[in-house]
């Protein structure tokens, strides 16, 4: 955010200014909080079609902020990503996801597997393979167990980079998805280049197949992309029982939205097994 110099408060709207005023102070509180461990992770199920049964968790950022109250993470990640702060931050989460899926494994949920986010700044990060070995190691979960989430935006960011950084983690064995797939422009020819195992399909595209025949065949004309490069399909953000009745006559193996659960704390995540 830039700063607000003076002479050039009067180019803001007064709820603008209070705007950017909030990102401002919480782009420098961000470190200060994640010191103090204000952080915490949610957990939302993403469940098997059909059928609905809980095969894997996806470990989502939550942050209260002791004044403001809670903070989306589509406000601080990108704060966090400017400060570099997501470094520390994507490492603490890697960890914390994999010593929360060590405990429910623990528990009698042998099969459940946890998907994590990164982003490119971790993608970019030369530690992040031995970060990701470390955490798997400190936990004791098989590497076959965590997922990684990386967006098509980031994947296109810098392919050759980004194809060997996946390359290096696929060796180590941890399954890759792409996030947010739809959003961008990647092409079949492009996405059959990296070494992924799941296609997470945006909401966006989801949106309308209960209702719409032609928001369905952009659906499935996504999902079919993926039954061909043979990746598991997640449908995101489905939230009505119309899109899960059309969903049932696509090559979709996976769902996730707030129609099965929303992202619960951990200590919940046993109640849907
Ligand atoms: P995402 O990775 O696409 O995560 C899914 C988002 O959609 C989550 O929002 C989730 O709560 C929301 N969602 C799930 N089902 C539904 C639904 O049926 N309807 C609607 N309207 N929303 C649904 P959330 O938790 O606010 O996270 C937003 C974004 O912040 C994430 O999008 C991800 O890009 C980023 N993020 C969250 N946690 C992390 C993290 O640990 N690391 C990084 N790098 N990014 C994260
Ligand atoms: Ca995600
Ligand atoms: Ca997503
Ligand atoms: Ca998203």
């Amino acid at each position: 955010a830039k700063k607000n110099r003076p002479g050039t408060s009067a180019m803001f709207e007064p709820g603008m200014r209070t705007e950017l005023l909030r990102h401002v102070e919480l782009g420098t509180d961000a470190r200060r909080a994640f010191e103090s461990g204000e952080f915490r992770l949610a957990y939302q199920p993403i469940v098997a079609l059909p059928g609905g049964r809980i095969t894997a968790v996806e470990a989502l950022l939550r942050w209260t902020h002791p004044r403001l109250g809670p903070v989306a993470p589509d406000t601080f990640i990108p704060l966090a990503e400017q400060s570099g702060l997501i470094i520390d931050l994507g490492r603490w989460v890697l960890r914390e996801a994999c010593r929360d899926l060590a405990g429910w494994r623990a528990a009698g949920l042998p099969d459940l597997t946890v998907s994590v986010n990164l982003s490119s700044r971790q993608l970019q990060d030369e530690q992040l393979v031995a970060d990701v070995t470390a955490a798997l190691a400190e936990t004791g979960v098989p590497a076959s167990a965590l997922t990684l989430e990386v967006t098509e935006t980031a994947l296109m960011r810098d392919p050759r980079e980004v194809q060997r950084r996946l390359r290096a983690l696929k060796s180590i064995g941890v399954r890759l998805a792409v996030d947010d797939f739809g959003n961008g422009y990647s092409s079949m020819a492009q996405l059959s280049r990296f070494p992924i195992d799941q296609l997470k399909v945006d909401k966006s595209l989801i949106d309308g197949i209960g209702t719409d025949r032609r928001q369905r065949a952009i659906a499935r004309s996504v999902l079919e992309l993926g039954a061909i490069l043979e990746l598991e399909t997640v449908a995101e953000g489905v939230e009505e029982p119309a899109q899960l009745a059309a969903l049932t006559a696509l090559p979709c193996t996976l769902a996730q939205g707030f129609l099965f659960a929303e992202p619960v704390r951990p200590e919940q995540v046993g109640d849907f097994a």
